[in-house]
């Protein structure tokens, strides 16, 4: 009896997380009149570009030190989003046979963004100590500067990324288009950023990054109203409701083999491997239409600051006047080792 117990205490541990919010995040908002219905009638841009900069800055709200999470593991973040909306994941090659036709890749790269709001330079990182000790999903206190969160950077131009303490066992949750632009962005408790192996198995390797980021581009859960199958894909087999844990191939439901390793289904992240070809085109197509600020802003242009060259350091931008560049031209990049490199930024 008292092994009984053990292993369903064990059982509600391990499935107590709450995988993502961001469905019953709309829904509130949708009640507070603070998401518009999406886009009818919206027209795709053509497609010119296979590649695709998003500038992101992340906002560290901590209440103590664990909280204050280290560069490094923001780095480590921001290479697994590389990764994996690019197919360059290493464990793409473990995607099932049958789903390897439609697997796909984004060509949507991100960046921390290297000019904030007012053209200054940044590390696309910003902290702010708070006294809230967590943070609801329900009252948004996390982007509010007033509350003891941050206000977002522009909506448009940034995508915004809160990381703090948040209540109960949510690990993150996210905007759809269309939402209000005070509120848009992504939220990730500070357990769930960046490669950890330290702890919050399983979900330790930056998939609720993945998964969020993908409605933030307008993708629903592949599991969306279960065998009625209305994430607007057919390359997502139906599925009949949410996939914990990591489950053998094949599992089937709604008469089809589920494709468990979807990035917008709840498996461990370990075992979600890939976006699909409709799932990047609806990506891609939110890109192009409700976000396209976040690529004409061009606040990915400065890529390579550090060249692969940790040991050399940026020291300063300046125009061919000797002032601080935080435009658009000609411009001198600086490094402590007595290097210059010259630049041009087109917009
Ligand atoms: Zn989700
Ligand atoms: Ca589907």
């Amino acid at each position: 009896m008292r092994l009984c117990f053990f292993f369903i205490l064990i059982n509600s541990i391990i499935f107590s997380q709450e995988r993502c919010a961001s469905e019953s995040y709309r829904s509130i908002l949708k009640s507070k009149k603070l998401q518009n219905e999406l886009f009818i009638n919206s027209k795709p841009k053509t497609r010119i570009y296979d590649q695709f900069n998003v500038p992101i800055v992340f906002h560290v709200i901590y209440n103590n030190n664990s909280e204050n999470i280290s560069d490094e593991n923001i780095l480590s973040q921001l290479e697994v989003l590389n990764n994996d909306y690019n197919a360059e994941n290493s464990d793409f090659l473990n995607i099932p046979g049958i789903f390897t036709d439609v697997a796909s890749s984004s060509g949507i790269r991100f960046c921390l963004a290297e000019l904030d709001p007012l053209g200054n330079l940044t590390t696309g990182i910003t902290r702010t100590f708070t006294d809230q000790e967590f943070f609801n999903m329900s009252e948004d206190k996390m982007k509010k500067s007033s509350e003891g969160g941050v206000d977002p950077w522009d909506t448009e131009k940034y995508l915004n990324i809160w990381i703090c303490n948040l209540s109960g066992n949510l690990l993150g949750f996210s905007t759809y288009p269309g939402a209000d632009s005070s509120l848009d962005g992504v939220v990730i408790d500070y357990n769930y950023i960046g490669v950890n192996l330290e702890s919050s198995s399983p979900y330790n390797l930056g998939r609720t990054a993945t998964h969020e980021i993908g409605h933030y581009f307008g993708l629903e859960h592949t599991f969306y109203a279960g065998c009625s199958d209305w994430d607007d894909c057919d390359d997502t087999p139906a599925i009949s409701t949410s996939t914990f844990g990591c489950p053998d191939f094949p599992q089937e439901s709604c008469g089809t083999i589920d494709m468990t390793m979807n990035f917008m289904d709840y498996t461990n992240d370990a075992c979600m491997h890939m976006f699909t070809i409709c799932q990047t085109e609806k990506m891609i197509d939110v890109l192009l239409n409700q976000r396209s600020d976040l690529l004409e802003n061009n606040y990915c242009f400065y890529n390579n600051i550090l060249e692969n060259n940790s040991s050399k350091f940026l020291l300063n931008r300046i125009d061919l006047l000797g002032r601080n560049f935080n435009s658009h031209g000609f411009y001198l990049e600086i490094f402590d080792d007595g290097t210059v490199n010259k630049k041009v930024r087109l917009n």
